[in-house]
Parts: C-alpha cells; sequence; structure tokens
C-alpha cells in the first residue's frame, strides 16, 4: 500500500463531486497545517485513554507516565485533556449500551482498495456487538462542522470495516459516529443496514472509476474549501468573475435579493483572494515570475538573545521590576482552556454570566435560530440617532 491513496476517504466529499480534483492536486505539495498536527496529537492522547479504559488498562503510574510524554509535545494544550476525556467517554457510553462487553479495537488501519483503487484508511474506533457495528471517528477542528448524516468519508470506513470483519461477525446494522468536540454544530450519528451501505458502495463505483483517471467535469461547491487545487483552479475562479458579470437592473439601489447573492459570493471571493495570495507567495519564494507580483521582507521584529539576562541587567542599574513586567490576567475562555473545562465549572462556573451576543450576519445554512430586534429597540436606536 503507497502512504497517499490518490483517492483520500477524507476527500471523498470533494472528489465524488468534481470527479477531476484528485488528479489536480496532485500538483500541489503536501503542507500539514497547524491544525493537522494538532489532531494528530489529539488522536493519540484520545487512543490510549480508550485503550487504558477499554482494552488493556495499564499501571496508572504506566498510563500517567504516558500522558505525561504528550505534555511535552509543542502542540500540547490542556484543553486536550477534557476533550479526550470526553470522547473517552462517548466511546464507553457505547460499550456500556450492550449488556455483554462488544469487541473493540482503536486505530484500525483498514483496507478499502475493494471500493477505492489502492484505498485504505483509518478508524478511530470500531466496537462490534450482535449485529451491530459501530464507527466512530474523532474530528479535532473546530472551524468546519462536520456531520455524520451520510457522511461519505465514514461510509467508506463502514464498507472497509464491514469487509473485514463479516466473517466473523454477523453484521447487519453499521451506525457512524462523528465526536466533533469544538464544534457544537458538527458529530453525530448515522446508522444504516449493511445492504444499503454495499448498495451505495456499489452506485459509486462509475464515479471512483472517473476520479481515479481524473475524468468529469469540474465541479465547484462546499467541496472546494480543502482541496489544494482550489488558489489556480479556474472553475473556482469564475465565481470571481461571476460577481463582475451580475447585471444589477434599476433602480439605482441595490435590491434586498441582489444584496444576499452578492454576499454569498463576496464571502467566497475573500477566501479564494486569500488563497491565491498564499499560493503566490510560495511560487515567488521558489524563485517562479508572477506577473506584477515580487516578495519583500516583512516588518522587522526585535527579540531579546537572552531575557533573563538583560532584565537582570536592567534591574542591577536601578531600573523598577514594575516597570519591566505588566501583571494582566487571561480571558475567562484563556482561563477554561488551561485548567479544562470540567475543572473550570466545579470551581468557577457558578461565577459566569453570559451576555446576549452582538447580532452576526449568517447565511440561512446557519443551524442557530434567527433573530430580529424588538420594536421597543428599533425605536431606542432611531431616538439615539436623532
Ligand atoms: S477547487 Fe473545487 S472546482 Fe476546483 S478542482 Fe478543487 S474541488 Fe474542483
Amino acid at each position: 500500500m503507497s502512504k497517499h491513496a490518490v483517492l483520500s476517504a477524507s476527500g471523498a466529499h470533494r472528489w465524488l463531486e468534481c470527479t477531476p480534483s484528485a488528479r489536480l492536486e496532485e500538483n500541489f505539495e503536501d503542507r500539514p497545517s497547524e491544525s493537522a498536527k494538532e489532531g494528530t496529537l489529539a488522536h493519540a492522547i484520545a487512543e490510549a485513554k480508550v485503550r487504558n479504559m477499554l482494552i488493556d488498562p495499564l499501571p496508572k503510574r504506566s498510563f500517567n507516565k504516558i500522558l505525561k510524554d504528550f505534555t511535552n509535545n509543542s502542540m500540547y494544550q490542556k484543553e486536550m485533556d477534557a476533550l479526550t476525556d470526553e470522547y473517552a467517554e462517548y466511546i464507553r457510553g457505547i460499550v456500556l449500551s450492550y449488556a455483554q462487553k462488544p469487541y473493540i479495537a482503536v486505530e484500525v488501519k483498514l483496507n478499502l482498495s475493494a471500493h477505492i483503487p489502492e484505498g485504505f484508511g483509518t478508524a478511530d474506533c470500531i466496537i462490534i456487538s450482535g449485529n451491530d457495528l459501530h464507527i466512530v471517528d474523532l474530528k479535532y477542528g473546530k472551524n468546519v462542522a462536520v456531520s455524520a448524516e451520510d457522511n461519505p468519508q465514514l461510509k467508506l470506513y463502514a464498507l472497509g470495516a464491514v469487509g473485514e470483519y463479516e466473517l466473523f461477525y454477523n453484521i447487519q446494522t453499521v451506525h457512524m459516529h462523528i465526536f466533533q468536540p469544538r464544534n457544537k454544530d458538527g458529530g453525530g450519528t448515522f446508522t444504516t443496514s449493511v445492504q444499503e451501505l454495499k448498495a451505495w458502495g456499489e452506485s459509486i463505483r462509475p464515479t471512483i472509476e472517473m476520479a481515479y483517471i481524473g475524468a468529469g467535469e469540474q465541479k465547484e461547491g462546499s467541496w472546494c474549501g480543502f482541496c489544494k487545487a482550489k488558489p489556480i483552479c479556474q472553475k473556482h475562479a469564475e465565481k470571481c468573475r461571476e460577481l463582475a458579470k451580475l447585471d444589477f437592473k434599476k433602480p439605482e439601489l441595490l435590491s434586498h435579493e441582489e444584496i444576499g447573492q452578492i454576499l454569498q459570493t463576496a464571502k467566497d471571493v475573500a477566501s479564494w483572494a486569500k488563497a491565491l495570495e498564499e499560493y503566490a507567495l510560495s511560487e515567488v519564494l521558489k524563485g517562479n515570475d508572477i506577473s506584477g507580483w515580487k516578495a519583500v521582507e516583512g516588518r522587522k521584529t526585535r527579540a531579546w538573545t537572552d531575557m533573563d539576562t538583560a532584565f537582570k541587567k536592567l534591574t542591577d542599574s536601578g531600573i523598577s521590576e514594575e516597570i519591566l513586567w505588566i501583571k494582566s490576567p487571561l480571558t475567562l475562555a484563556q482561563v477554561e482552556k488551561e485548567i479544562g473545562k470540567k475543572e473550570f465549572s466545579a470551581l468557577v462556573g457558578d461565577m459566569v454570566t453570559t451576555s446576549t451576543g452582538k447580532p452576526t450576519l449568517v447565511p440561512d445554512s446557519d443551524k442557530r435560530e434567527s433573530i430580529k430586534l424588538k420594536a421597543a429597540d428599533e425605536f431606542k436606536e432611531e431616538s439615539t440617532n436623532e
């Protein structure tokens, strides 16, 4: 098995919609983002906790040593501890819903090649009891909500897991879970029968064949967000041109309908322009010519070579400590992140008040309830403006 399959299960949502995208992505380097590195560490901690809690308990000292080692990782944050505890509890909840202890495995390598050429994946946790198979995926990212509903990555993992275990277990129903502790709109469970799952696997075969050879039409949509080709994809750039072409009719002021249309497109264009700028900078730094642009050194910053010695010199020469240090409190969110949600809630949870959030414009698809100004507030606003 090669380390990188052309069609990765995690990109399935994208290449099932835009079949040429997987081959187009081959022209771009793989650069693990900071959040991907953070996710890798959170997964390792989560795995250790589930293993210790439900599969292979270690003596307390050995387990604490493992946890301590994780804290030395530069990506470690205190909140990881509480969030991975929540994940382990979630897994325990599934296990305890059965009278007999189920089969449990973590970090299961799945061979997906029966469905995707050279395909493979890793399931965070698999639980099998009676006719049920559970497959649980931990998503540590917080910016994009990932739903379990009809999620093609999970369905491909589930197909791989069924193929792996059906010889030994009479699996009839598959429960696919996403646990996304840092995004309240993400996560959930999607249940389907093995029969339906296999029928779906068959239905996507022609699309997989096209995606593997890079055939088909490029199709722009929400799946472009994580596409490596996005900065210089012609199809995606068309969005920008569409904005310029919008045919606004008289009267001279935009209608509410036109405003909605422009805002949606403008958001996509802004994110595309940012990706394009990052791409252009990396090209120019490599020595490639981007017409009309060059790279320069940004604003210089100064730093101590040895802050402790410098401060000692200053205080020895009579400069008071108060001038050199600022004592400032962490924000409420920073304190919670430092000590973890559980401890925060137990110690000072009753001393927190939540104010009403400032009105924010979001697309209709956002799950939050819409708000309107009350008549009294409107009146207040008008009077203040007078
Ligand atoms: S950016 Fe979007 S349209 Fe372009 S190749 Fe990627 S997925 Fe397809």
